[in-house]
């Protein structure tokens, strides 16, 4: 789960980290009455759950409070990357000297929990890691022991910091840890990390992504959820209950098992399609979880055909045919539907689906290009 700056900018606060000074606001009236108690020089900044907000004009720097009204009308107004500004953050403005970039994150390649940082601050960090890998430096944390000083002392040597800057650099390194450790995220990324005219450091902008599978035991950090920046169908799939990510092609795919829905994707992919989204309904899905599958499928309008692919061990085949069923009349589309079930129960599936008019394959690769040749409109 991703939160928004400001309120990443509160965790952090909490732990020590240099973080500006400021406050979130939905008007522009409220934007005004901030920059009010703050003063001059403010920066105003758009609250959306996605990066490069600078680049598209949602960083605006204001000298004065008329500055500052005008930059907050503007932003909230403005689309980020096609999702609309609700809110602003207005925050005392920092003289930057030099940006840094530095964050801990899950690394998977390594297995553990790393730091990075980097001298080349204030740019996309994938943009770095693709176009001069070796200004990145990594110090991966164990397990065990945790980031350890020296570790956060190898970062600063790296970046070759004035003296003064180094043990307060280390601090902000362990207590980064901390937060990552204390929230269960997946990330915690301070870029840029300036080092401010008078030699100081700010946090200018901050990052923090949530592990979901963590969110159970922080019954704090669930309350920062802002259902407005989620896609609606990811909403709806948490409501029921289903494992659900959105994806760009056209083919939607229903699958009992995560592995099983891999494949499925896979397969879909090998016979030249592309799926619309990753779904698991689960090892004990019943009808009504079917239903909300199907639903929340065909409220993608670029979805061409529904491919169901049920392996029944747990989950009953006669059960999924039911919710199949239930599911079509309920939401009554004219999108294609293709459907293999096999497993327990699977010749009582097969007469449900048949009294209502619909058929199902055996096969994976057979229900993948059928539904590919739907998809492509063959
Ligand atoms: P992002 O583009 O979404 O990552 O948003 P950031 O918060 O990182 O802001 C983008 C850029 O705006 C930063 O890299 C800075 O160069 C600039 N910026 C943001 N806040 C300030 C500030 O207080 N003072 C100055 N001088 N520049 C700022
Ligand atoms: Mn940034």
């Amino acid at each position: 789960m991703k939160i928004h700056e400001y309120q990443a900018k509160e965790i952090l606060a909490r732990y020590g980290l240099p973080v500006v000074e400021g406050r979130v606001a939905e008007t522009v009236d409220e934007a005004v009455r901030i920059a009010e108690e703050l003063g001059p020089p403010l920066v105003v900044k758009a609250q959306v759950h996605v990066g490069g907000r600078g680049k598209a004009g949602g960083v605006k720097l204001a000298q004065s409070l008329e500055e500052a009204r005008d930059a907050a009308q503007r932003i909230l107004g403005m689309e980020i990357k096609g999702r609309p500004v609700r809110k602003v953050l207005v925050a005392r403005a920092v003289e930057i000297a030099r940006e840094f970039y530095l964050s801990v994150v899950v690394d998977r390649s390594v297995k553990s929990v790393t730091l990075m940082a980097s001298a080349e601050g204030g740019v996309e960090i994938e943009e770095v890691a693709r176009e001069a890998p070796e200004k990145i430096v990594r110090q991966a944390a164990d397990p065990f022991l945790g980031l350890l000083p020296y570790q956060a002392r190898n970062a600063a040597y790296a970046l070759d910091l004035d003296p003064e800057l180094v043990r307060p650099f280390v601090d902000m390194a362990l207590a980064l840890y901390r937060v990552l450790r204390d929230t269960d995220a997946s990330l915690v990324e301070i870029n840029p990390l300036a080092v401010t005219a008078d030699g100081t450091w700010a946090a200018v902008d901050a990052k923090i992504v949530l592990d979901d599978n963590g969110l159970f035991r922080h019954r704090d950090l669930e309350a920062l959820r802002d259902v407005g920046e989620e896609e609606p169908q990811e909403t709806m799939a948490r409501q029921a209950g289903l494992s659900f990510v959105k994806l760009d092609g056209t083919i939607g795919c229903v699958v009992n098992g995560a592995g099983l829905a891999m494949a499925t994707m896979d397969t879909v992919k090998l016979y030249g399609g592309e799926p619309a989204n990753f779904l698991d309904i689960g090892g004990g899905a019943k009808a009504d979880q079917v239903t909300q599958a199907l639903r929340i499928l065909l409220s993608d309008p670029k979805v061409k055909v529904v491919l169901f692919n049920i392996f029944g061990g747990i989950t009953r085949c006669d059960d999924v045919a039911r919710g199949i069923v239930e599911g079509l009349r309920a939401v009554d589309t004219a999108v294609p539907i293709v459907i293999r079930l096999v497993g327990t129960n699977e010749e009582e599936g097969r007469r449900i689906l048949a009294d209502a008019g619909l058929i199902a394959v055996t096969s994976m690769s057979e229900a993948a290009q059928k539904a590919v040749a739907l998809a492509s409109g063959r």
